[in-house]
Parts: structure tokens; sequence; C-alpha cells
């Protein structure tokens, strides 16, 4: 690498950091101010930059040009700023970026891989310039957060969330590969939308969609190898556990919206527990919607159950949902109850109304996840507070304009007794002169250290155990002082932190159940785990060299 292609490359560029003696040697020399800048001096400029910017979308815009010009400065930046950043980059301001990606486009950046590829899918995964991917994040753009049906607008998403897999989990940005498959969308808004990035065309399902999903995973190991993790993201809800069931055996994958989800809602409680002072089967839980979030968390949450000691149906028990159409009850007039959900319809009468489902069930948790703005009102909130001493109220639905309710609305209605996650970040609340910190329940915690955990061991499978033991690792993490002030994750800027130690638990257990294929077993796991993740400081370009016995040049 000589001359001005350096500085247009953002995967080593330093800009203003590059140094007198770099300059001279690489071609670069004049192409530059004559001023040399550190990397800190170069980070307080940006941030300085960054808080500039009047809105949350110019905010995100800004960080994306950033990240087409110079990576590690982006990745400095965001490390180190991770609870100013993270909402800008994912949940909630992604959300918006999405819904405005025409408007916003300038770099491409991802692959998409079109229904009329059919057949060619391995020609344009040959396109992409790196050679080690390691980490796909795919979507179809279908359910695109809460919003709904986005199209190719959804490359938002896989883009945000392998950004956190560098950010957060040090997955090398050469190694992640976002891939939109674009075929069509079913938003009218869209298809007449002359910015419309996507193929202007209504959904094709059925036998030809599967086919694209089942060339493309093909076409990923051919080419990077069966090692590729591949995460599922924002699938429409049929498809999500369709393909989840149809290749978690076969492939080195998951879904996010189901299993990560699950495994960090799962950690709050888990946490939560230590508030409590009680066990997960001391408790009955309500699930307004019954769809990939609830469905994962419920599942998850039997799991966890289980390994307390309760049996599979005691913890079915314990746990009730309702969706579009009420209380999920066996023998409901309308149908509509799909075998996922099956599991937990009980034989009850049939209610329709939140509030009074809540009066009637009398759950001590109540879990959102059905992105119904609103949906725990005062009221709710008020029975909650009534027949508990500490309810646990989640309300996990994204991004923030979806949010079953605000965290100021749970801790004033339950006098600051609640306690209360949220999907999207909510600032703390101050009740009776006590600051309480609301929780957020953000995959991020999760998806990056069990990817990082996967990779590096060399696992065939993403199994539940892994995300139930990410679960209980990231409970534990939450300190005393934590919980005091109402938290049940660790703060989100410890999170490259905690991403580092729950890939050396999935590294430990992957050994320890024989499930690891690198070999050899590394002695350290932790610094094993170190090892590989990504530094985002700059790197000298003038190479080692060291002398001969007698001879120094
Ligand atoms: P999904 O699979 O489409 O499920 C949505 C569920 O909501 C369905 O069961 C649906 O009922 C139900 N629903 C719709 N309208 C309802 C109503 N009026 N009353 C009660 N239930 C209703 O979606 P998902 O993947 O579970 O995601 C749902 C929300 O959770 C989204 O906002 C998403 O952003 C959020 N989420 C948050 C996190 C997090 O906090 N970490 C993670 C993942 C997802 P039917 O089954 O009858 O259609
Ligand atoms: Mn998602």
């Amino acid at each position: 690498y000589r001359g001005i292609e350096l500085l247009r490359d953002p995967s080593v560029n330093k800009g203003t950091a590059f140094t007198l003696k770099e300059r001279q040697l690489l071609g670069i020399h004049g192409l530059l101010p004559p001023v040399v800048f550190s990397q800190q001096e170069q980070l307080q400029r940006v941030l300085a930059n960054f808080r500039r910017c009047n809105t949350d979308l110019d905010k995100f815009i800004y960080l994306s040009s950033l990240q087409d010009r110079n990576e590690k400065l982006f990745y400095q930046l965001v490390s180190e700023n991770i609870e100013e950043m993270a909402p800008i980059i994912y949940t909630p301001t992604v959300g918006l970026a999405c819904q405005k990606y025409g408007f916003i486009f300038r770099k491409p950046r991802g692959l998409y891989i079109t229904i009329n590829d059919l057949g060619h899918v391995n020609e344009i995964l040959s396109n992409w310039p790196e050679s080690n991917v390691k980490a796909i994040v795919v979507t179809d753009g279908e359910r695109i957060l809460g919003l709904g049906d986005l199209g190719a607008f959804g490359m938002g998403i896989p883009v945000g969330k392998l950004s956190l897999y560098t950010a957060m989990g040090g997955v090398p940005p050469d190694q992640c590969l976002p891939v939109v498959l674009d075929v069509g969308t079913d938003n009218d808004a869209l298809l007449d939308d002359p910015m419309y990035i996507g193929l202007r065309h209504k959904r094709v399902r059925g036998h030809k969609y599967d086919m694209l999903i089942e060339e493309f995973m093909e076409a990923v190991v051919k080419k990077y190898g069966q090692g590729t993790l591949v995460q599922f993201e924002d699938f429409a809800n049929s498809n999500a556990f369709r393909l989840l069931a149809k290749y978690r055996n076969k492939y080195l994958t998951f879904n996010d919206d189901i299993q990560g989800t699950a495994s960090v809602a799962v950690a709050g409680i888990i946490a939560a527990m230590r508030i409590t002072k009680t066990k997960l089967s001391d408790h009955k839980f309500l699930f307004q919607g019954a769809g990939e979030a609830s469905i994962g968390i419920a599942d998850l949450l039997v799991m966890a159950m289980r390994s307390e000691g309760t049996s599979k149906e005691d913890a079915i028990s314990k746990i009730w949902m309702v969706d579009s159409k009420g209380l999920l009850v066996k023998n409901r007039s309308s149908g509509g109850i799909t075998h996922h959900k099956a599991v937990y319809a009980k034989e009850f009468q049939e209610l329709k109304n939140l509030e009074e489902i809540c009066e009637v069930i009398k759950p001590t948790a109540a879990i959102g996840a059905a992105a119904i703005k609103g949906a725990f009102t005062e009221k709710f909130i008020k029975t909650m507070g009534d027949n508990n001493e500490t309810p646990i109220i989640f309300a996990l639905s994204n991004p923030t304009s979806k949010a079953e309710c605000s965290a100021e609305q749970a801790y004033r209605i339950t006098e600051g007794r609640c306690i209360f996650a949220s999907g999207s970040p909510f600032d703390p609340v101050e009740i009776n002169g006590k600051v309480l910190h609301p929780g957020q329940g953000n995959n991020a915690y999760i998806f990056p250290g069990v990817a990082l955990g996967a990779i590096v061991s060399g696992v065939h499978h993403v199994t539940d155990e892994m995300f139930l033991k990410a679960s209980e690792a990231l409970a534990e993490m939450v300190t005393e002082s934590d919980l005091k002030e109402g938290r049940v994750y660790p703060p989100l800027h410890t999170v490259r932190d905690v991403s580092t130690k729950l890939a050396t638990k999935i590294v430990e257990y992957a050994y320890k159940e024989q499930l690891a294929e690198t070999y050899p077993e590394p002695e350290n796991k932790e610094a094993f785990v170190r090892d590989y993740q990504y530094q985002s400081d700059y790197e000298s370009f003038i190479p080692n060299t060291y002398p001969w016995p007698g001879m120094n040049e």
C-alpha cells in the first residue's frame, strides 16, 4: 500500500495522524496538511463535531461518514462513548435512519442479494472484497424493530448490528458482512417512494423465497467455510421461527430477535431475583405479545426454571400470554394459535382487555413485546403495584416510540417500587429524592459476546444452553450497588468488558462440552478471546526491523 489509496481506504486511513516519517515513506507527504495530530486529539475533535449535530439523524449521518473515512477513529469514538453513541448507531435512531435510508443514502455498505439473483448468489458473494468473513448479519427487512416492513431500507440494521459486533465484541470489522435479501416489500408507502432503493414489487414468498435463503446459506459456507456465523435479524414472525428451526442444527446460526432477546431479558429477570430474593418459579409472568421476543423469552425462562429444579409443566404454568386476539387460552373461538404459542395456552376464559387480564391473572412480572405503544396504561401499572410489593415491569418494544410505558410512568405509579427495564434507553428518574436507573434490556449485552465466543471456539452450532449460560453470566455481573440503584444490567459503558467475559464463558463451556473445534485448546481462555479482539488504536506503518550479529542494516 502506498500513496493516495491509503487515505481513501477507511480501514487504514489515519488522516492527520500519519507521522512525518510515514508520510514521506508512504508517498503521501504533501497530501495532508502539515500538522500531525495524535489519535487522542482527533478523538476530541470528532467528539465535538458529533455533539454539534442538531438532531439524532444528523449524528447518525456524521458517524456513518466517519466510519467511511477512518474506521479506527470511528470505533474508538464509539467504544469510548458507548452510552452516548449506542442509541445513535442502534435503537432508537437506527430505526429512523432505516425509515429515511433512501434520503440519507451516500456510500453503499453491505451486500444486496435480490430474488432476481436466484441461481447467482455465489457470484454476488464473490464480489465482496473481504476473504475472511466470520460474522454475517442478514435481514429481509420485513420486521425492522417494531416499525414493520422497510424492505431494502432495512440494511441499516445489519450494518448497525455489525458495528456493535466490533465496538462491543471486538470482532474485526473486515470479518463482518451485512446482508439484505431483497425479495420486495409489502409496504405501499415505500413502493410509491421515489427514493426507495429496493426492488419495487410485493414480497415474493413461498418456494422461491425459501430457495433464495437456501442458496444464500450454501453460498456462505462455500465461500467462507462452515465456521461462519449467520445471525438472522428482523425477519417477520413466521419466517423467523421456521428458518431458525430449519437451520439451527445445520449451520452456525441464531436468530437474535428470538434467542438474543430471550437471553438478555432472562438475564434481567435473574438479576431481579437478587432484589426480590425469590426464585423464578415463585413468579407469574404475563407477556403482552406472543411473537419472536415473547416466545423466545418464555422458552428460555422455562429452561432457567428447570435448572432451578422446577418441572417443565410447572414452569410453563407460570407463563401467561396475550396476543393480538387477547389472552392466550385453549379452544379460543377465533383460533390462530401457532404451535409455538400452543405450549403456553391456558385452560381459562377468553379475555381481551389487558387491564382486566392483569386484574384477573395477578402477574408478578409483566413483559411487553408487542410493539403496541402505551399498552401498559396507568391503570395496568397501578394494578401491578397494588398486587405486588416489587412488581417487575419490562417494556421491551422498540424503538422508544413503541414502548409499552415510559420509565417515569412505571416508577411514578408504583411509587418507585417496581423493577423496570426497557428495550430502548430511558433516562434515570427521581422519585422521592431517590434516583432510579432503568435497565436497558439491550440485546447488545448478549449477541456480540455470544457470537465472539462461538466464532473463536469453532463450535458447529449456537445452542440454547449457550444463551442461558450468557444470561446467568450477565446477571452475575450486576453489582450490589447496581441493584441498589434499580439496575438489573451492568452500565452499558462496561459492555466491551461484558462481551469479553461472556465470550470467555462460552469458550469454556464449548471446550468442557467438547463442542469446540479450535485446536489446540487454549489454556487461558480469556487471553485467547482478548487476543482475537480488534484494537482501535492506530498502528505504525513503519515496519519493525532487527539486527543480525555484526550486521545492523
Ligand atoms: P412479532 O414476532 O411480530 O410479535 C408481535 C406480537 O405482538 C405477536 O404475538 C402479535 O400477536 C402481538 N400483538 C400485536 N398486536 C397486539 C395487541 N394489540 N395486543 C397484544 N398483542 C399484540 O415481533 P417481535 O419480534 O416479538 O417484536 C415485538 C417487539 O419487541 C418489537 O417492538 C421489537 O422491537 C421488540 N423487541 C425488543 C427487544 C429488546 O428489548 N431487547 C428485542 C427484540 C424485540 P399475534 O401473534 O396474534 O399476531
Ligand atoms: Mn432485531
